[in-house]
């Protein structure tokens, strides 16, 4: 569009306010679709086997319904109070009726989402897959988050990302031919999925879930196949580093498992960004020049 041209900054600038109020809904999103899962699957418990007898809460609950409440003192946020970031700061950290203290991670979810809105809006510029990029953005934090939390990647995530990246494709707005994207997405799956089962049949184990695999199918949609080694590399790297870190802190043994999805999520951030840049500079170490 002609007006982002005449203004370098206004795209960048568009993307990081709309990372911050999207970065609001995301911890709806984190907090919420675990719980809407489960109740789910209670409710499908109960209708399959009739003894199961599973609490269920029938009352509304979506990402919408009921309204953002203080955790403690129940008392529902005002719209002036849930302004990102700022009516953070303005009440200290605490809710404005209990003066209970409420997360950092609110707000910093929100700062984080709006960084990357910012980088990816200055690495790539006004388009429209840029705007796609950016709801690829949402869905990786969304996704991250969960699987940190509750160990769960779920499939209303990851399914949908990996059809938007195929379908974007599709559609000529992507970069990524469809062939290279359906064959990411092929591939992406079945290499975890086979590193899954190799895992299995050796030390009896599952390493990591389907969520994972489902995971790396998407960002192979998005990027194409050529991506997919440099992800795993990535990923296992910041996998390996933030797993040391974590056994060194928790003194849990290395059987304790962790959520892989969250490494997978960065690196296709990661790669996707930086991607090209990344292969330039290994060429050229390569080549000597
Ligand atoms: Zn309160």
């Amino acid at each position: 569009m002609a007006v982002f041209i005449h203004y370098p900054w206004l795209f960048p600038f568009l993307a990081t306010v709309f990372g911050l109020i999207v970065g609001s809904f995301l911890n709806v999103v984190i907090h919420r679709l675990p719980i809407m899962m489960e109740r789910e699957w209670r409710k499908e418990c109960n209708e399959t086997f009739p003894d199961c007898n599973l609490d269920v809460d029938n009352s509304t609950y979506n990402l919408s319904i009921p309204r953002s409440a203080c955790p403690s003192c129940h008392t529902p946020i005002r719209i002036l109070d849930n302004i990102p970031v700022i009516s953070w700061l303005l009440l200290g950290g605490k809710c404005r009726q209990c003066q209970c203290k409420i997360s950092a991670r609110y707000p910093l979810i929100e700062a984080l989402t709006a960084v990357m809105c910012l980088l990816t809006a200055l690495q790539f510029g006004y388009s429209t897959f840029t705007i796609a990029l950016l709801f690829f953005t949402f869905v990786l934090i969304a996704a991250t988050f969960i699987d940190l939390d509750t160990m769960l990647l779920p499939d209303q995530l990851t399914l949908p990302l990996m059809w938007a990246g195929i379908s974007l494709s599709l559609l000529g707005i992507s970069p990524v031919s469809l062939q290279d994207a359906v064959i990411g997405a092929i591939a992406g799956y079945l290499c975890l999925w086979s590193v899954y089962w190799g895992f299995k049949l050796i030390t009896g184990k599952e390493g990591m879930g389907y969520g994972d695999f489902k995971l790396l199918a998407a960002l192979g949609a998005w990027l194409g196949w050529q991506y997919l080694p440099m992800i795993i590399l990535l990923s296992s790297v910041v996998g390996l580093v933030f797993g040391i870190i974590q056994l060194r802190m928790q003194k849990k043994g290395i059987d304790m498992a962790f959520p892989f999805g969250p490494y997978l999520a960065i690196a296709g951030w990661v790669a996707m960004l930086w991607g090209s840049n990344i292969l330039n500079h290994y060429y050229r170490f390569l080549l000597g020049v």
